[in-house]
């Protein structure tokens, strides 16, 4: 889509700092990161919000959540569980939807926020 700067960054028109990419999904740097850990999961494919995600985007959404837990892995913020069942790391995942969600662009993402306290926000 024309002037969607996330269009253009899974392009390779403006640069980024991508951590992965394949045909379906481009994950970059956020360039203001909200905590030591912050990416991006973006669809190569133009959709605005959550909300105007139907059926036929499901595998892609599914790709984008499997692909969060990989990727916050690679970036030092993996889950982990170890044998005694104490569970140390771990991510937020986030969708901004529309004004009042605090949608700023408008080319559907899943926000990965992590990394060590004590950054954390209470949503
Ligand atoms: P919010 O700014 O409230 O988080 P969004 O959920 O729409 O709104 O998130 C857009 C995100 O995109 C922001 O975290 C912002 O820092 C990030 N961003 C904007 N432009 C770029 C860019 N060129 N490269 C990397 N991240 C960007």
């Amino acid at each position: 889509m024309d002037n969607c700067i996330f269009c253009k960054i899974a392009a390779g028109e403006i640069p980024s700092k991508k951590l992965y990419e394949d045909e379906d999904v481009v994950a970059f740097h956020d360039i203001n990161p909200a905590a030591p850990v912050h990416f991006l999961i973006v669809p190569r494919q133009h959709v605005a919000t959550l909300s105007d995600c139907g059926p036929e985007q499901a595998a892609l959404l599914g790709k984008m959540a499997l692909l969060a837990p990989k990727l916050a892995a690679e970036q030092g913020c993996g889950f982990q569980v170890d044998t005694d069942g104490n569970r140390s790391g771990g991510f937020k995942t986030l969708f901004n939807t529309g004004p009042d969600g605090g949608q700023e662009v408008y080319h559907l993402h899943m926000h990965v926020i992590g990394g060590p306290h004590p950054w954390r926000v209470r949503f």
